[in-house]
């Protein structure tokens, strides 16, 4: 390959991912904050491992899983999932449409019938999200569960958004296995992430670690906060505290998110800003709280569709490693999702959470707290407003055209899992050294 140099803009998984796929010396990179991981950050607090946001590594892909397993080595634990639906004050385990037989009666017999009625309806495209979840599952279970539920995660009009990103995502179990499950325990796995993994020391940042090890240079609270487009090459300002430094390169990669992209990117034309202005996302709140406990609950994570939990999932770190907690000890980490234009009030809200994790029995009535972790991620989820594809289009073909190739989940604007963002690191390695032999010939 021709030596270029490359700018990696974050070491979150895909930009580490992109670097691993590139000789080294062609390339460095860039991350804002402290340390790497992005998304899949990972802090300890009094010996207590909390993630930025629970994650469960799971993959279709085998070339991937087999790139996980071989960087972690002895470090990985496989699980199978224990995951939970709470609702009616009672644990239902996930799906929730092959276990009706869970819920009050009433609320089953409704759920069985609108998902019989569903199956018997000819099906016409769903429109949007809210649409296709009433056509796949029918009355009853949208209304009790999934539309509530997705309106607390989402934190945004379920008739504005697509369903394009449900396919896959969503189990979607047949007729006969609702019906049966109505009745008796169904015994098949369901969903992509039935079987999991996780790192056993180090939270989920131990993965991105491994993945990173020969990853060099990686320059940390090193900030990219201009980037201008000169003949034929890209002049970068880095701020590292108070100071600012420029780079000239022949290419960027970039994983940092297309709205702040292109506040820092310069001479962007109005039509391409405000596509990328108008991408939808949430926020996210996730509260760690570590304390003594004896007695563990045993699931992985449970959803919470009511609307008088503030919470969307609770999930328990000592049952992905027993070394996130010290012995003796057990913790919880809260998921609270947030409108993108609402400010992130977390210390405000952590003693209604403490108290509403009580009411739900997730924690003990009588738990003493040790250690309180908040982290606020001002991107969560990407959401898929109808006309987002035209939209990331533009954006994307306006940077390629400039040298500035965008990977990853906030970099493509995409409901990207871990897997996926490796991937994605590894398509634009390729893009660029594919570009580059096309300049040598
Ligand atoms: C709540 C939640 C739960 C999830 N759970 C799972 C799960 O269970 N399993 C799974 O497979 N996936 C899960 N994911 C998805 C997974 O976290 C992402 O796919 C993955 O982390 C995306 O990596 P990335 O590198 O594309 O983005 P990021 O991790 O966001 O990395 C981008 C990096 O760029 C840096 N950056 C931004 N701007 C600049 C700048 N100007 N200069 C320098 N650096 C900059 C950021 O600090 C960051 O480190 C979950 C996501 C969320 C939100």
């Amino acid at each position: 390959m021709v030596k270029v140099k490359v700018c990696i803009i974050g070491a979150g998984l895909t930009g580490i991912s992109a670097a691993r796929n590139l000789p080294q010396g062609s390339y460095i990179v860039f991350e804002k904050e402290h340390d790497i991981g992005g998304l899949c950050g990972s802090e300890v607090v009094n010996n207590f491992y909390f993630d930025y946001a629970p994650h469960a590594f799971f993959t279709s892909n085998q070339e991937i899983l087999r790139l996980v397993k071989e960087t972690l080595k002895t470090n990985i634990k496989e699980h199978i999932r224990r995951a939970y639906i709470y609702t009616y004050g009672k644990y239902v385990e996930y799906p929730l449409e092959v276990n009706l037989r869970k819920l009050p009666r009433d609320v089953a017999i409704e759920c069985l019938i609108g998902v019989i009625k569903a199956s018997t309806t000819p099906k016409q495209n769903p429109r949007n999200f809210r649409e296709w979840m009433y056509a796949a599952y029918g009355e009853g279970i949208a209304r009790h569960y999934l539309e509530p539920y997705n309106r607390k995660l989402w934190k945004y009009s379920l008739e504005d958004m697509s369903a394009d990103w449900v396919i896959g995502r969503v189990p979607t179990p047949s007729i006969d296995d609702v019906i049966k499950g109505a009745f008796k325990s169904v015994k098949k796995r369901f969903g992509g992430n039935w079987l999991f993994y996780y790192p056993k020391v180090g939270g989920i940042k131990a993965l991105v670690k491994a993945l990173a090890s020969d990853v060099k240079p990686v320059i940390c609270n090193a900030e990219v906060t201009k980037i201008k487009i000169l003949n034929g090459a890209l002049k970068v300002c880095i701020r590292r505290g108070d100071i600012v430094k420029e780079y000239v390169f022949d290419k960027v990669i970039n994983t940092s998110p297309l709205p702040d992209l292109v506040d820092y990117l310069e001479d962007v034309p109005s039509n391409v800003y405000k596509a990328a202005k108008e991408l939808k996302h949430n926020k996210l709140i996730t509260i760690g709280l570590g304390y003594k406990s004896h007695k563990n609950i045993r699931y992985h994570w449970v959803y919470y569709p009511e609307e008088r939990y503030p919470f969307n999932r609770v999930s328990y770190p000592v049952n992905f490693s027993r070394y996130t907690v010290p012995k003796g000890y057990s913790s919880i980490l809260v998921e609270l999702t947030v409108e993108s234009q609402k400010e992130m009030r977390s210390e405000e809200i952590v003693e209604e959470v403490e108290q509403k994790l009580k009411d739900a029995r997730a924690i003990p009535e009588d738990v003493k707290i040790m250690v309180r972790f908040i982290k606020n991620i001002k991107y969560a989820y990407v959401i898929y407003d109808l006309s987002y594809k035209d939209k990331v289009r533009l954006v994307k073909e306006y940077l390629r055209e400039r040298g500035i190739i965008t990977a990853g989940r906030y970099g493509e604007w995409a409901y990207m899992n871990m897997d996926h963002a490796i991937q994605a690191g590894e398509r634009a390695a390729q893009e660029l050294i594919n570009e580059v032999e096309k300049r040598k010939t």
